[in-house]
């Protein structure tokens, strides 16, 4: 009894990478006892060699599928593309730089032959990535998960096994802009955790820039929780109390003592004070009316241009 099962891969300028990936990945596919693979490759729109290296990769070998975007949509709505493309009974993204080690998929696929519906890989070593990537990770993952309800679990990528049904739970989520983090947590399922130590990229920079980083973390406060909206409700709220206790003192203050002029200082504090604070929660305001105009549009996560390859 063969399963048919998927691996989803996003690329983004991987030219490099491509033969290490393929050599790493083949032989650990091939591990796995009683499974028939299939690859679905995502071109997110790449501007060297990558799409003709993947579409020779196909054309040489029938269980690679090659989606070709019609530009660079970003690696979260590649991910996506590749899920909705995927038809194995499980499906597996991985990245394509070798940083999510090919050798847990088989411990996976046992844990979900086991009876999980999820199979997470969680980085119990991140001494590959830089001392800012790490905190700056940590700090977002703790700040996320005291705010919002759903609850990601930390240092676990896009890198696990998913089930057909939470496959299938995943395309009903209908937001176009998609933390796929935040989804895949959102869905919930029966999930069991792998540990791994995570190495360095296999050739390449990262395409993820602090400035790039920091917007996916707004994105992640943003989709899975409205408490940044309401801090400020309660913020506003201390302030006009304080405010007034200090004119009550003002008022009884100056018909005791008479007027003191004295004082510009402390007025210039308070009103910058409450300006700049009114300033950040008009931004963020911002940030949410921002996304529900992206959500309103309704518009594709995605485009493909060309399906390349496939069996079926
Ligand atoms: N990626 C993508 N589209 C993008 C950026 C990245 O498909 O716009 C892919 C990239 O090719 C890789 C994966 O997403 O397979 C992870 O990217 P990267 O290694 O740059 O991220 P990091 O490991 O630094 O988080
Ligand atoms: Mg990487």
């Amino acid at each position: 009894m063969t399963q048919r099962l998927s691996l989803v891969v996003p690329f983004y300028n991987e030219g490099q990478n491509i033969r290490a990936f393929h050599d790493a990945i083949m032989p650990c596919l091939e591990a796995v006892p009683d499974s028939a693979w299939e690859i679905v490759c995502v071109d997110d729109g790449s501007t060297d060699a990558t799409l003709e290296q993947l579409v020779a990769l196909a054309e040489a070998d029938p269980r690679f599928r090659v989606l070709e975007l019609s530009r660079n949509f970003g690696k979260e709505a590649a991910l996506t593309a590749g899920i909705d493309a995927a038809s194995g009974e499980a499906v597996i993204p991985i990245d394509a730089d070798l940083q999510d080690p090919p050798e847990l998929i088989a411990p996976m696929v046992a844990a979900w032959r086991a009876g999980a519906e999820v199979v997470l890989a969680h980085r119990s070593d991140r001494a590959a990535d830089g001392v800012m990537k790490r905190k700056s990770a940590a700090w977002f993952y703790r700040l996320h998960n005291l705010v919002s309800k759903t609850h990601i679990p930390e240092n676990v990528g896009d890198f696990r096994l998913i089930d057909r049904v939470v496959v299938e739970a995943l395309k009903q989520l209908p937001e176009r802009q998609r933390f796929m983090k935040g989804l895949f947590a959102w869905v919930g399922f029966r999930t069991v955790t792998i540990d791994y130590a995570r190495p360095s990229r296999q050739a390449g920079a990262s395409k993820f820039s602090g400035w790039a980083l920091w917007n996916f973390a707004l994105e992640g406060f943003t989709s899975f929780s409205t408490a940044p909206l309401k801090i400020w409700t309660y913020l506003g709220a201390v302030g006009a109390v304080c405010s007034f206790i200090y004119a009550m003192f003002t008022v009884v203050y100056t018909l005791l003592r008479g007027i003191s002029v004295p004082g510009y200082a402390s007025l210039l504090v308070v009103v910058l004070f409450l300006g700049s604070v009114q300033l950040m929660s008009i931004g963020l305001l911002g940030e949410y009316i921002g996304r529900i105009y992206l959500e309103t549009k309704q518009r594709p996560t995605y485009l493909v241009r060309k399906i390349h390859g496939g069996s079926k």
